[in-house]
This record gives C-alpha cells, structure tokens and sequence, in this order.
C-alpha cells in the first residue's frame, strides 16, 4: 500500500484475499519458500498505449488504452476490455487480480487479465466506435493470441464491439483464430456466451437456495445495473418463477413490487441499444417507479444481486437490506459491495457469495468459446447452458469445502482459499 497509496480498488481487492488465505499461506511452507502471496499479488505484465483516433468532425481524439496480463500460471490469459471514462490502472489491476481467481475456481485452463480504455461510447456513432474499436486493437494485437491472451467483453464492450475489434485483429493477421470471445454467432461465437453471466448467477443462486433447503419460485430479487449482467439474471430469474422487484443505471433505478415479466425483461433486452435510457422507456411499457439519482437498495427485496458497477453498494445500503430481511447477497457485478457493506453482511450471517464465484459463468462459457474455435466445431445451446449450470454447482461445491466451519459455510472465504490453492500449487509446480 506505500507503493501503490492511489490504487484504492486494487489495494481493496489484494487485502481481501490475502485476509482470507493467509492461515492456509502460513500453513504451508512450500507457498512461503516460493513466495507465493506476495508473488500473485502483482501482475505479471502491465501493456499502456495510447489511442489517437479521427472522429465524425476530422479531429483528433486521443484516449488511454491499458492490457493488464495479471497470471498466465493456468492458462492464456484470459479477462475482459472495458470501455469507460472511470478506467484506469488501478481499477484494471483489481479486475485482473480477481480474475485469474476467478477463472481458478471455473477449474478450466485460464490465466487471468483485464483491459480497457477511458474512451466513453456514450454519445458517440456507431462510426466513430468502430473505428475506435479499429485503433484500439492495432495496438493490443501485438500482445494478445489464441494461446497467449484472449480479451472478451465487459462494461460498454459487447457483441458490436467485439465485432469491430476481431474484424481488425483479423485484417491484421489475415487467419481466423479464437482471439476474442464473445464473437457473433456466424463468426465463432458460441451459444449461451451473451446470457452466460446474468444467467450463471441465477443458477449459482439456485446452488445456494437449494444447499439452504428453499427454492426460488416467490422469491423477490432486487437487481441493480441494467446492462448485459443485470438483464439476464433478470430474464432467467423471471423465467424461473421468482419476482424480479428492481433494475438500476447510472441515472437512478424503476421498482415494481409486482415483478417484471419474463415477456417485459425480453422487451428491454430487445430495445435497450435503441433506447436513450432504457429503464424509463421499461417504465413506460410495463410499469413500476422510477426514482431519480437512487439505487434499489430500499426496495424490499429476499435477495440481493448487484449487477453494476464496483464499490456500488455501500454500509448504508447493507444496513438497510439487513434491517428489511434480505437472506442472500450474490454479487453479480465485480466487487459491487463495498468492504463495510461486506462487514455488515458477515456480522448478520447472511450468506454472500462474491463476484469471482457467482459471476464466472461468462469467462466459463469464454472457455468453452475458446475450445469450441480451436476444433472447429459448435456445440448445441442446450449441450453449453447444461454445462454452465454444472460448472456454477461445481462452484458453490468448491466453496462449500473450503469455506465450511461448524456447518457455516463463508462463501467469500471458500472461493478465495479454492482459487488460491489452484494458483498457488500451480506456481509451486512451475517453480521461479
Ligand atoms: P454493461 O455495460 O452491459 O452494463 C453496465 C450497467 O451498469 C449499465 O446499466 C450501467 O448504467 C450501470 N452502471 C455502470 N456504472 C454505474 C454506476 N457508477 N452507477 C450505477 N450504475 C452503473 O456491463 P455488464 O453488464 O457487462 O457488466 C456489469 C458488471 O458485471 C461489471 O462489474 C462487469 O465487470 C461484471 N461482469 C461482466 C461480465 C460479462 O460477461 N459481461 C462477466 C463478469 C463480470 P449506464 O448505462 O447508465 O452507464
């Protein structure tokens, strides 16, 4: 933390982990003698360049591009790109961090990296983010491969961005290879990968409800974020007969204590690249208030799922859920709640799985993307949403044994020790 006094989500994300591992570090004498702790807390490689790029008018733009290749020790790296004005080095190392322990717990062959750019698509025509998209990757091609570093999609990066950035990659090269994942389904893209995350997190929900003895039929679930993650949670959640009380963004969040349909969920998803805000055109059609400014956390909910953005829950927002019975917390969104927003969930013992575990189904289903390019073949929808649903159970079952004490189970403690031990035998095996 001296070194690095700036990097708040980084230090926020480092301390965490190494506060849940460190008697299983202190324990084993080959993770000290190989310094594993200190080792897996710093990336293995940080790429900056800078983005210089015409938009509609002839003038220069010039933005920030970063790739933070954080741990190859399981596999190519492996995370997303994200495309917002808050991005910075800080904010990409914590993304990295969590995510090489992250796809650790999808028991699949991925490192961990994060990328992105302070470029803000919001405002912006399709040309200008196409080409954007085009300068972006003329850059990062140099660093990235189907075995040596796959990107994805993240906030504001979804399927037509991805699309600019694998047409450029592919001009480049002049092969096809899985570089990216997340592609369109008529260029090697895979099934179920757009749902996998929103959808992954319901299934881990049900993994959960159900090591709990309850199911989710009734329940009411409180959703924030209304983009990729927070839709289809919403959509599979409804689906599944639970009543889906809230959505949220940046400008405030809609609350219907009826519940949104399965069919006005579907509605949103379909309009939302056309909409200026898309949860006040959802009010319109199906109802339900709007509350400028606000988050949902108010609203009465059974569970909670905050499907946004980092540190996007805090101690209030924790206090009041608590104090309004909330049972479970699952983060769908990387690090939404806040270290005081955790405290208060642990001091109640309301289960709280974090986002390294309830949110893995998208890089799992990457994974699958990326096996599937590599044999040229295409596996059903129903074939990758079964799998999806098991590697979420195979999750929870991780967590469960690593993280059960007198018939408690801390999720946040078991994922943590579960993808530390992964990463760490796997550096002790490699040697320095
Ligand atoms: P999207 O860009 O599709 O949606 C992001 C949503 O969050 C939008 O509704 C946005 O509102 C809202 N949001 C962003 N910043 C804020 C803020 N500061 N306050 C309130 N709302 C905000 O992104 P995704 O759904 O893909 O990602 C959401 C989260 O899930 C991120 O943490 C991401 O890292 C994580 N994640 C995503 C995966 C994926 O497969 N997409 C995989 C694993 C994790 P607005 O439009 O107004 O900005």
């Amino acid at each position: 933390s001296q070194r690095h006094p700036d990097q708040q989500e980084y230090l926020q994300a480092t301390r965490e982990i190494a506060g849940d591992i460190i008697d299983v570090y202190n324990a084993n004498e080959e993770y000290q003698q190989f310094d594993v702790l200190r080792r897996l807390t710093v990336p293995e490689r940080i790429i900056h360049f800078s983005v210089c790029w015409l938009n509609d008018a002839g003038k220069v733009e010039f933005n920030q591009g970063w790739r933070v290749q954080h741990s190859g020790l399981i596999g190519p790296y492996k995370g997303g790109l994200r495309f917002h004005p808050t991005v910075n080095e800080s904010i990409l190392k914590f993304l990295a961090f969590e995510q090489s322990f992250k796809n650790a717990l999808t028991g699949l062959p991925m490192g961990g990296a994060k990328g992105g750019s302070d470029f803000n698509p919001k405002g912006r025509s399709q040309h200008e983010i196409m080409r954007f998209c085009q300068t972006f990757m003329t850059e990062l091609q140099h660093h990235i491969g189907p075995n040596t570093d796959v990107p994805a999609g993240d906030i504001n990066v979804g399927a037509r961005e991805i699309g600019y950035m694998y047409g450029q990659y592919r001009n480049i090269h002049n092969r096809f290879s899985g570089t990216l994942t997340g592609k369109g389904l008529s260029f090697g893209g895979s099934h179920v990968r757009t749902e996998a995350t929103g959808f992954g997190l319901i299934y881990m929900l049900q993994a959960v409800l159900e090591h709990h003895q309850q199911a989710i039929e009734g329940l009411r679930i409180g959703i924030s974020g209304a983009g990729n993650v927070a839709l289809h949670a919403a959509l599979r959640a409804a689906q599944l007969g639970a009543t889906v009380v809230s959505l949220s963004n940046s400008r405030g969040c809609i609350v219907n204590n009826n519940g949104f349909s399965e069919a006005d969920i579907q509605w949103a998803i379909a309009h939302k690249a056309n909409e200026d805000n898309i949860l006040t055109a959802l009010q319109e059609h199906a109802g339900g208030d709007w509350h400028d400014g606000k988050t949902p956390w108010d609203a009465p909910m059974d569970i909670a799922l905050p499907c946004a953005t980092q540190n996007e829950l805090d101690e209030d927002a924790a206090q009041t859920l608590v104090h309004n019975d909330v049972a479970f917390i699952l983060e769908g969104a990387n690090m939404p709640c806040t270290d005081a927003a955790r405290k208060v969930f642990e001091q109640h013992h309301i289960p709280f799985v974090p986002g390294k575990a309830a949110n893995a189904g998208g890089v799992a289903i990457s994974g699958m993307e990326m096996a599937q390019n590599a044999s040229f073949q295409r596996d059903s929808y129903s074939q990758i949403d079964k799998t999806l649903q098991q590697i979420m159970r195979d999750i929870h079952q991780k967590m469960v044994e690593e993280g059960t004490h007198n018939g408690r189970t801390n999720y946040a403690k078991g994922a943590n020790i579960a993808g530390f031990k992964r990463l760490a035998d796997a550096m002790v095996a490699q040697g320095i």
